[in-house]
């Protein structure tokens, strides 16, 4: 099974663990790229201002999912 690419900003070495669907993302991030909410590397805006959506978005699919995790 082939993994999402995307990459948490969170210290840059926790992956996603969800299954890629498209474009080496799966379906969430895939959806934050469309957005423009991640770019094609699979990392997030600096103009996502938003606290609260970027932490839904970089630990998304993360084991574990908070701070405690690492
Ligand atoms: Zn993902």
């Amino acid at each position: 099974m082939e993994r999402c690419r995307f990459t948490t900003s969170w210290g840059g070495v926790l992956r996603c663990r969800d299954e890629a669907s498209r474009f080496g993302f799966c379906r969430f991030h895939y959806d934050c790229y469309r957005h423009g909410e991640i770019d094609a590397r699979g990392v997030i805006s600096e103009r996502i201002s938003d606290q609260e959506r970027r932490r839904s978005i970089n630990y998304h699919g993360v084991p574990g999912g908070t701070a405690s995790a690492v």
